[in-house]
Formats: structure tokens, C-alpha cells, sequence
């Protein structure tokens, strides 16, 4: 699902809605907001900007499912693999880097 460009994505197809990403469990169970996404190896993360520990089970979920929730994931899902996107808040813009090796 990369794009060659950088074009903002505004619709998911059948295909990219079903795709299983994962998210932790503060984002699953709607306590926190997505603040953090990254791509590695064409998966997902989705997760929220709290402290994640050794027992942390992430939770599968497909993609369309994240969208509907919180439509600003569209803005990012043109990410590269080994790319991370983070924002501070909601209300913020994604900024989008390169994911430290
Ligand atoms: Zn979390």
C-alpha cells in the first residue's frame, strides 16, 4: 500500500481496510489517543504516547477499524517502512522522521 508520492490518502480500499495492525492496549481499549504510529516490514503500530512494559500484549485490529475511529490516520498511512510518525497531541500536525536504528 506505499504510494510513490507523498499524496494524502482520504480512502481506504477493501483491500487496505482489512489489513491487521497492531496497537497497544491504551489505543484499543480507547483510553488514549493515537499518538504514535511507525511501519516496519509493511505492519503497522499504532500507539498512544504512555509507557509500554514487557507485559504488554498488543492488540490486532484491522486498519479500516483505526480510521473510523480517528480519520487523521489517513494523513500518514503513506509512511515508508522504517519511517515513524508522532504527534503531540490530537489537535497537533503528524511529523513524520526517519526511525532511529
Ligand atoms: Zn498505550
Amino acid at each position: 500500500m506505499n504510494t510513490p508520492d507523498n499524496e494524502k490518502r482520504h480512502e481506504l480500499t477493501e483491500k487496505e481496510y482489512h489489513i491487521a495492525v497492531f496497537i497497544c492496549s491504551h489505543v484499543f481499549e480507547k483510553t488514549s489517543p493515537i499518538l504514535y504510529v511507525c511501519k516496519d516490514d509493511d505492519e503497522f503500530q499504532f500507539l498512544c504516547a504512555g509507557l509500554h512494559y514487557g507485559d504488554e500484549r498488543p492488540r490486532i485490529v484491522g486498519l479500516g477499524h483505526m480510521v473510523d475511529s480517528d480519520k487523521s490516520i489517513l494523513d500518514i498511512l503513506h509512511i515508508a517502512n522504517g519511517e515513524e510518525a508522532e504527534r503531540g497531541s490530537v489537535a497537533e500536525e503528524w511529523t513524520i522522521r526517519k526511525m532511529a536504528e
